[in-house]
Order: structure tokens, then sequence, then C-alpha cells
């Protein structure tokens, strides 16, 4: 028998990628074929596996676009070649979004069909703009409207619109704001009726104009689509529970400069105090060109007295070249561990190895104070990249000890692109390469020019002022938690 193909009509939800249903991650992640609209985010389009087909439909992605007719027959014939299709559309697929036409499509040519109802922004919408859709004190219905109908005999019942107390919220209404005011207007809605526009809304460029029937459209004027028109009194709560807009780095663009393999934490961090991040990694973390150092130190390991590492990824290299070798943390049962950094410390306590030696700053450098004076006969190994600062290891050879450099990876330079690179407020700095790096791929010193810098730590800082401006914001330990608190306290005190 041959294999029998499924459509799922699939809500991608408001904008806000995290806003995604369960069950929408999952039927992405098994889709051999996913159609998309141009306005799901790329967050979302990330998860499509590598072996599936993505194709963009619906009318907002230009010249790839393909029609509606065309679309309902797409989904037909994938699913009778057999594959698992999902239909992607903004919102939910049966608000105003043409779910119903294409479920009846299926439903005639006996094709087997799912609908997964997505976050619309109908609702999330007005809830990041903190505006309740119904409110006991407020309204007691809310009704949703196309605003699309620009033709005065179409369907919406104006009379009865005018008439409700509830929450009235237009989709597709921009373009005709002034058409939706003169209606309500011409049906006895007082002027005075509070309205909001939420333009691009749950997303980092969310905007909320508000006003009344008779101000909305002097003051919405230019506003940035998709939006909607709210009209009820619960517009009045915007004011006082604005959540969203007014985290404190809503609105601000972000560069992250960190690899993207350990940027998720940072970027989180920032996102959830509102940021817009804008991802410009100038290294990548790779393996390194040969194990042999490494192998080395993990053969003669019970040779060594202290183990040095000084970074995550090297801590983390370690651990994969250890059970590799066929071992695990109790090959470091009579060694001492130094953990330069606190993530680098966290790292190791995650592996049950509670570090002997943290410094109180993120560098190397400072651990040669809490190091023996006399290195004579100790031996050291110092896990980290092939490029790294040199002076741990010439201090400890110095003092008369045997230092063996273990390569646990490389750091390669990489060149992200510069598109993004505009209207920049913060540039965050994760370590001294990245720094360096950064200002070097840098297409045009002006894009930061009013940029706050904020840096991980004093190396790292050392690297930026080096480079001709010192950091404005140093990390009070070299975490990057500590580095957002640092940005924050930073950003308060210039608003305050
Ligand atoms: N199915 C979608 C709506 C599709 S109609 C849903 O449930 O959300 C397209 C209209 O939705 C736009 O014209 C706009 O009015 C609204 N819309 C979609 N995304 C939006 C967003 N992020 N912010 C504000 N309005 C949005």
């Amino acid at each position: 028998m041959s294999k029998v193909g499924k459509v799922f009509l699939v809500g991608a939800g408001p904008g806000d990628p995290s806003l995604l249903t369960l069950r929408a991650a999952e039927l992405i992640a098994s889709a051999d074929v996913v159609a998309t609209d141009a306005l799901v985010a790329p967050e979302i389009l990330a998860r499509v596996p590598k072996t599936a087909e993505l194709i963009y439909v619906g009318k907002r992605s230009g010249a790839h676009s393909i029609p509606q007719d065309a679309t309902n027959r797409l989904l037909i014939e994938k699913a009778r070649e057999g594959k698992r299709v999902v239909r992607l559309k903004g919102g939910d697929p049966f608000v105003f979004g043409r779910g119903g036409e294409e479920a009846e499509e299926l439903a005639a040519a006996s094709i087997e069909f799912e609908v997964v109802p997505g976050i619309s922004s109908a609702i999330a919408g007005p809830a990041y703009a903190g505006i309740p859709v119904t409110h006991r004190a407020h309204a007691t219905s809310v009704t949703f409207v196309t605003g699309h109908e620009s033709d005065d005999t179409t369907g919406v019942n104006w009379k009865a619109l005018a008439q409700l107390e509830g929450t009235i919220v237009f989709l597709m209404g921009i373009a005709n704001l002034p058409m939706i005011v003169r209606k309500l207007r011409e049906n006895g809605a007082p002027a005075t009726r509070p309205v909001a526009i939420v333009s691009k809304g749950t997303t980092a460029q969310q905007r909320t104009v508000t006003g009344t029937l008779e101000s909305i459209e002097q003051r919405a004027k230019g506003v940035a689509t998709p939006a909607l028109v709210i009209v009820g009194g619960v517009v009045a709560l915007h004011d006082t529970i604005n959540w969203f807009e007014s985290k404190p780095l809503f609105g601000k663009r972000v560069v992250v400069t960190r690899a993207r393999e350990q940027a998720s934490e940072l970027k989180r961090l920032l996102e959830d105090a509102g940021a817009q991040v804008v991802q410009f990694p100038t290294i990548e973390i790779a393996p390194p060109p040969s194990y042999e150092s490494l192998d080395a130190v993990i053969e003669a390991i019970s040779d060594y007295q202290w183990l040095i590492f000084t970074s995550t990824n090297g801590v983390d290299s370690f651990f994969d070249r250890l059970k590799h070798h066929g071992e695990d943390s109790r090959a470091l049962a009579n060694v001492l561990v130094a953990a330069v950094g606190e993530s680098t410390a966290e790292d190791l306590r995650k592996r049950g190895i509670e570090p002997d030696l943290v410094p109180p700053k993120f560098q190397s450098s400072a651990l040669l104070p809490l190091l023996e004076e006399d290195q004579k006969g100790i031996r050291t190994a110092v896990i980290r990249a092939a490029e790294g600062r040199e002076e741990l290891i010439d201090e400890l050879r110095r003092r008369g000890g045997e230092v063996d450099l273990a390569i646990a990876y490389e750091t390669r330079k990489v060149t992200a692109s510069a598109d993004e690179l505009h209207d920049i407020d913060i540039v965050t700095f994760t370590s001294a390469s990245t720094a360096d790096n950064f200002f070097e791929t840098l297409p045009n010193a002006k894009v930061i020019e009013s940029a706050m810098l904020a840096s991980i730590g004093p190396t790292t800082s050392e690297a930026i002022r080096s480079h001709g401006r010192p950091p404005d914001v140093e990390a009070e330990s070299a975490t990057v938690p500590a580095l957002v608190a640092a940005i924050l306290r930073a950003c308060r005190a210039r608003t305050s």
C-alpha cells in the first residue's frame, strides 16, 4: 500500500516565535513539506528540518508567492505523494487566515487533514499592548472584524458594531482606518470612544498608539503593518498594564558578537529584557586541528598537579575527549583544578568537579598571585584554544614550573552579514578575541558611534580600549547574567 499523506493546517502564532504551540513545533519537526506564509518568524522556519521542502505561499512574499488556488492544489498534490504537509499560517488558521477554504478543498479532495489552532494576533496583540479584550468593568464581549471590506455594501453590520459596548478588534484595517472611523461615527459611536492601534504586535518592533475615534487617524499616521485596530473602553487599561513595551531594553537593538554556538543564554536574557538581538558572530568554535596535545595531557593526567581551564569551551571539549578515551570525571581525582571565570567553574560543577581555585577576575593572569611562587617540581596543564594570552604560561615557567598547553578547540573567524548592523544601541563583548574580531570586521565605525559598548570583564575591556574607545559598562563578575545586569543598570541610570 502506498504511503498516505496528510495535511496539517497549523497556526504559527502572532509574531513572537516563543508563542508557537508544542503541537506546531512537533509537526514542523516531522514534516516532509512546509508551506508557509511569508509573515511567519524566521526563528520558527529555522525549525524546519533540512530534509523537508520549504515553500513560500500566500500573497505577501512578492515575487515567489503563489495564489490561493495554486496553494490548494499544491497541498493536495503533496499529500497525494504521501507527504506529511504542514501548512503554516500566521496567528490562528481559522481567524481571517483562509484556513476554512483550504480545509474545504482538502475535504472535497478526500485528503486527510488536521487543524492546529494558533495564538491569534487578534488576542495576543492586545495582550502584549496591555489591553485585555474583555474585562468585567469595561467589556463583556469581543468582536473580531475584517477591516478589509472597503465596499459599503459588504457584510459588515456597522450599525450593530457602533452600538456594541464591548471590544471590537479589526484585522487588516489600517488602510481603511478612515472608513472604519467614519462608519462607526455615522452609526452613532461617540467621538470619545477609545481606540488603539497595535503595530507588529508581540515582536521587538511592537508599537501601540492610543487615541479616540476623533484623534486616532491623526495619531496613527505612518504606523507600520501588520497592525490591529482596537476599539472600546478596555483601551484605557493600556496606560496601567503596558507590560511589554515598558521592558527595560524594549526597542533596543543589541549586538551579540559571541559565537552562535555559545550565544543562547545571552540572547535569551537580552530578549527577556525586551531587546531585539542582532547576532553578529565574529568567531565560531571548532574542534582543534589536532587532538595530540590534549590526548597527551589526558593520557598522563596523574602526572599533573594542576589542570587550568580558561573557558567553558575548554571544559566541554576536555570532557568530550575524556569520554572518547573511555574515561570520566574520576580521571581528575588526584589533580587540582583551577577555573578562570564563574561560567567555567559552573560548567565543571555540572560535571561533578568542584574547582579548587577560581580567581576573582575573569582573567587567566588573575590566577598568578594565587598559585605557588615557587613552581619547581609542579606540572600544570592549561586547557584552552590554540590562540590565547601567554602571560600565565610564561610566568609559571619563569617560576620554574613545567607547563603544557592542551589545545582543546579552535576559534575560527567568520564574517557575518552586516545587513542587520544598523540602528545599534548596545554591543556586547564576551571575550577579548570577539572584541578584536568585531572591530576588525566592522564595515563602518559609524554604525556603533552612539552605541553603548558592554564588556564581560577586564581582559575584554582592555581589548575594546585598544580599538580606540573605552567600554561604557563592565560586568562585575565574568558571567553572562552579570553582563546583562550591568547593561540594565546602565540603561536605568541613563533614563533616570
Ligand atoms: N490568522 C491571523 C490573521 C491573518 S489576517 C491571526 O490569527 O492572527 C492578517 C491581519 O492580522 C493583519 O492585517 C493584521 O491586522 C493582523 N496581524 C497579524 N499579525 C499581526 C501582528 N503581529 N501585529 C498586529 N496585527 C497583526
